[in-house]
């Protein structure tokens, strides 16, 4: 194998090719661009589009294709050749500038959630300098965002740019107020992937993972993840050459892979990249699970993004550890001196504050209907959004609030007078896995989204929640400057922490107390996305998402609509498959069983008079109720299931799968999943639990 070093990047047209490619100015204004967001003319433009498409030549491309995040969540890709015929017969390979900034996808077909009934269907993309383009299977791709004609973002790349620019125009203006220069200010994001590998071979036999992702039927296995021999363990083979393919195509992405482990459920593994700008490593999480998909196939494997799908086995999440970074400077890194400190504490304060102004919108942003089974099951974080501190912060938050000198177990007790802050303890920050929202030493840590959710959403909506709160700070602060600017830090971040001090929290988030005290608290628990999706088009939320410019009032209802569509396609799309499973696989098969069984009764007692076959009857007996139970339920589900579906309004819809639909299939699937331990395992029409997940 080559060096890493040698391969890492080698598909990307980043800086480094850049410079080596380009003449200098063009690089300096790309550079421009690319660092201070200053707009490319076409001139430029051109001689990039040129310099790349050699680049890309060289490595084998023949086509190019503007990536774009449609608000399916996933990426989109229309594949044009660089081939230019020339009148001769001949043809020769090119790429202009304008080729490069702009193309013009059908919009028509991708979900725009009423953008569409009110505005031209046709839509653009536009070129995204700021995320590197790259060569994938032969095709240059230039990530692009993606937009109407007439502005309205119909993507999730857009937004997200534009939540990234509120924050950096108010964090300026709050480090403004502590006498530094405007600078580049960008969040940082750092997203852990988890995912299932099972074999191909079991993945063909289940209609439910082929059409939702998930099983919507099986019985526990014999064994569980009781014996946690599964977190951290040896990684088998068959996984191994797995990880070491997937390893090699993301570092010539220039995806900075960089941690892989077995996760805590058997069959369940995770990914960590080196954390990078957010724009980029969204980007670049899509292509990791894009990549998982494809190259598990390569090894006989399937790789599952789905956020459950196995029932009572741990989920798959995707925490997205982010920051915000000033320059070099990590503004969550609590620093040494006590001016550093002051910063510290007023962006501590703001999240504080925008995680509880915002809760629900945060909740929100991670709704699903596969992030459902996840959220409030006693794995992952629950549904009502908190944040952890530690012990030394917490510390420091109580002495704030309650106006008495900081205690620290480890230093002197410290007096909160302006000049004397006390200067924290980064590497003794514990650590709670329960926790929805956890510093952890220098950034947060984001626990609530699902493995399979684009991290776009969260990230535009905490930056915008963030952006707010800065500015609200900063607007408070006015032109006061030295150490009446101080005094009057300190005094707002008091108020402030008095006022969302309920969002705080280090207990255990799984624990049936934290629901009640939460309640008694106030904070919100949605426990579905059918509960947690009308706060998106909240007075608040639009008023929010107007103020800081990241989304129109049109475009919020858009993305609401869109989500709702989704989840109800979803949920309908599941009932579907299990009833057909019902009909077509169980029912016979618990038929052909049962009807085997009697055949033997029958035999039994014909061949010896007297021959005692009341286990065999029970056996019957236990089968044939079975039947009848399965029966019973799949109608009841059929009828619930004509009810949603005959309802217009799609929040009323969402709201009746969610609370009188999916209860049904959980019955349905209990009643497949009681027979499934009983009846011979040649007779069932599925590979099992334990077939799929001890496999590889
Ligand atoms: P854990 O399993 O304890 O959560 P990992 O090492 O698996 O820790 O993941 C930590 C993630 O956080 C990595 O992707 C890392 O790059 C990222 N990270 C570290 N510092 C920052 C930061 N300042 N901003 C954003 N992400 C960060
Ligand atoms: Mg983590």
């Amino acid at each position: 194998m080559p060096h890493v070093s040698d391969i890492y990047g080698s598909m990307v047209f980043n800086e480094h090719t850049m410079q080596e490619r380009l003449p200098s100015a063009t690089y300096k204004s790309l550079l421009k661009t690319i660092r201070e967001g200053k707009p490319l003319d076409l001139e430029v433009a051109n001689v990039v589009a040129h310099a790349m498409k050699e680049w890309a030549i060289e490595k084998g491309a023949t086509h190019y294709t503007h990536w774009f995040q449609p608000l399916t969540g996933i990426t989109s890709e229309k594949h044009d050749s660089f081939l230019d015929p020339v009148s001769d017969g001949r043809a020769i390979m090119s790429f202009s500038g304008k080729e490069l900034i702009k193309g013009e996808p059908d919009a028509s077909s991708f979900p725009s959630g009423g953008l569409r009934a009110t505005f031209e269907a046709r839509g653009y993309t536009a070129w995204d300098p700021t995320s590197y383009a790259f060569i994938k299977d032969e095709v240059l791709c230039i990530p692009t965002a993606f937009c109407s004609y007439t502005g309205e973002a119909l993507d999730k790349k857009t937004p997200l740019l534009r939540s990234m620019a509120a924050i950096e125009e108010q964090a300026n203006r709050v480090l403004a107020l502590f006498g530094e220069d405007p600078q580049r200010i960008i969040t940082t994001v750092g997203a852990e992937q988890e995912y299932f590998l099972i074999s191909e071979k079991d993945y063909e036999r289940r209609r439910d993972l082929i059409m939702t992702g998930r099983t919507l039927f099986g019985a526990m296995p014999s064994k569980g993840q009781e014996l946690d021999e599964h977190y951290f363990g040896a990684i088998r083979p068959t996984v191994n050459e797995f990880m070491k393919e997937l390893d090699k195509e993301l570092w010539a992405l220039g995806v900075p892979a960089r941690t892989k482990h077995n996760e805590v459920a058997p069959a369940q593994h995770e990914l960590a990249p080196i954390f990078t700008n957010a724009n980029r490593a969204i980007d670049e999480n899509l292509l990791t699970m894009e990549k998982m998909r494809l190259l598990a196939s390569h090894h006989g494997l399937v790789c599952l993004q789905h956020e459950k799908p196995f029932e009572g086995i741990n989920g798959s999440g995707k925490h997205n550890n982010w920051s915000i970074c000033a320059g070099k400077k990590n503004l969550f890194d609590p620093g040494a001196n006590p001016q550093d400190n002051l910063r510290f504490l007023v962006f501590l304060t703001c999240v504080i504050e925008c995680v509880d102004e915002y809760q629900e919108l945060l909740r929100m942003s991670v709704a699903s209907a596969g992030n459902d089974h996840r959220l409030g099951a006693n794995e992952a974080p629950p549904a009502i959004v908190s944040i952890f501190l530690g012990d030394e912060l917490n510390a420091i938050v109580d002495a704030l609030v309650g106006e008495h000198s900081y205690k620290s177990a480890e230093r002197v007790s410290m007096d909160l007078g302006v000049d004397v802050l006390p200067s924290f303890l980064i590497d003794n920050t514990d650590r709670n896995r329960t926790s929805p929202f956890a510093f952890t030493g220098n950034r947060f840590e984001f626990r609530m989204p699902g493995s399979a959710v684009n991290l776009a959403d969260a990230n535009m909506i905490l930056n915008t929640a963030m952006a707010k709160s800065l500015k609200d700070f900063a607007d408070a602060m006015g032109d006061r400057t030295g150490e009446e600017f101080e005094e009057a830090a300190i005094d707002y971040i008091k108020q402030t922490l008095r006022d969302h001090q309920r969002i705080i929290f280090g207990g255990d988030g799984y624990s049936q107390e934290w629901e009640e005290e939460a309640a008694r608290r106030g904070l919100v628990n949605h426990k579905t996305t059918a509960d947690a999706l009308p706060c998106y088009v909240d007075p608040k939320s639009i008023a929010l998402f107007e103020e800081m410019h990241v989304l129109s009032e049109t475009e919020v209802r858009s993305r609401y609509e869109v989500k709702l569509e989704k989840y109800n396609k979803l949920i309908n799309i599941e009932a579907n498959v299990m009833d057909r499973m019902v009909r077509r696989a169980y029912l016979p098969a618990l038929n052909r069983f049962a009807g085997d069984v009697a055949g033997q009764i029958q035999a039994e007692k014909g061949a010896l008079v007297g021959a005692d076959v009341e286990e065999q009857e029970e056996l019957l007996r236990t089968v044939l109720a079975g039947i009848r139970e399965v029966g019973a339920q799949t109608r009841k589900l059929k009828a619930v299931h004509e009810e949603a579906l005959a309802i217009a309004n799609q929040q009323e819809r969402a709201n009746c799968y969610a609370h009188t639909v999916l209860p049904v299939m959980e019955d349905l699937r209990s009643a497949v999943d009681a027979m499934e331990v009983v009846v011979d395992r040649e007779y069932w029409p599925v590979p099992t639990y334990d077939d799929m997940l001890f496999y590889c």
